[in-house]
């Protein structure tokens, strides 16, 4: 859980009407530790309201176009989702279980160094980052 973030806030300094649902589909990224599929969002949404599929998918656009959510691609076909970067939430790779699916955040420090270099290098603007290791994880690794 993230003690960091008012997402209220958030959505108001990126110019987002705070509505209810888009709060709740924001928390629900932001107090995850790990990115969720919209699967995953749309059931921890409706423990508490009612959402269907169309509206979650608007609201999950809305949130990535104002860079408050990030959109991961895993590999397969179901994106995922995580908090964009802010002050609380600095960029950082992802794992990705090849064989059970799941997506982990690893430590920022774990970004290439020369991904800064590259950015302050020639003309070029660089918006997005995405760099995503696959391999085993733990737990199934362990049920082998
Ligand atoms: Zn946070
Ligand atoms: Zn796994
Ligand atoms: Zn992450």
């Amino acid at each position: 859980m993230c003690k960091h973030c008012d997402y209220t806030q958030m959505l108001e300094v990126r110019g987002v009407d705070p509505t209810p649902l888009r709060e709740e589909v924001l928390r629900s990224v932001g107090e995850e530790q790990r990115p969720l599929s919209a699967a995953e969002i749309m059931a921890a949404v409706q423990d508490r309201m009612s959402i269907n599929k169309v509206t979650l998918y608007r609201i999950l656009d809305l949130l990535v176009d104002k860079g408050l959510v990030k959109r991961l691609s895993a590999g397969d076909r179901a994106f995922r989702y995580g908090m964009g970067e802010t002050r609380h939430h600095p960029d950082h790779p992802h794992f990705v279980c090849s064989a059970c699916g799941i997506m982990e955040c690893l430590g920022p420090h774990l970004l290439p160094s020369n991904v800064k270099e590259l950015q302050s290098k020639g003309d070029r603007v660089i918006k997005n980052v995405e760099l995503r290791f696959e391999g085993i994880c733990e737990s199934c690794l362990q049920n082998e």
